[in-house]
């Protein structure tokens, strides 16, 4: 799945909503996040992000790590 990372906080910028065509992009308190259950790796919301703030799972660099389970825990 892709993960959104801290370049998002605040950002609420919200065009990866509109082109994720399985709607899996959720606005929580301070940014949005991903469900990796749902997400079927297109990257259309990367493509989109204004602050870069969206990598694949494989790819978050090391300093936002805390993210991958920051998008995890919002759906559980
Ligand atoms: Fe949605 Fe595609 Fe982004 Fe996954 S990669 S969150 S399916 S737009």
């Amino acid at each position: 799945p892709f993960v959104i990372t801290s370049p998002c906080l605040h950002e609420k910028n919200a065009e990866c909503t509109e082109v994720c065509p399985v709607d899996c992009i959720e606005e929580g308190d301070d940014m949005f996040h991903i469900d990796p259950n749902v997400c079927i790796d297109c990257g259309a919301c990367e493509a989109v992000c204004p602050v870069d703030a969206i990598y694949t799972v494989e790819d978050v660099p090391d300093k936002e790590q805390k993210y991958i389970e920051v998008n995890q825990r919002f759906f559980q």
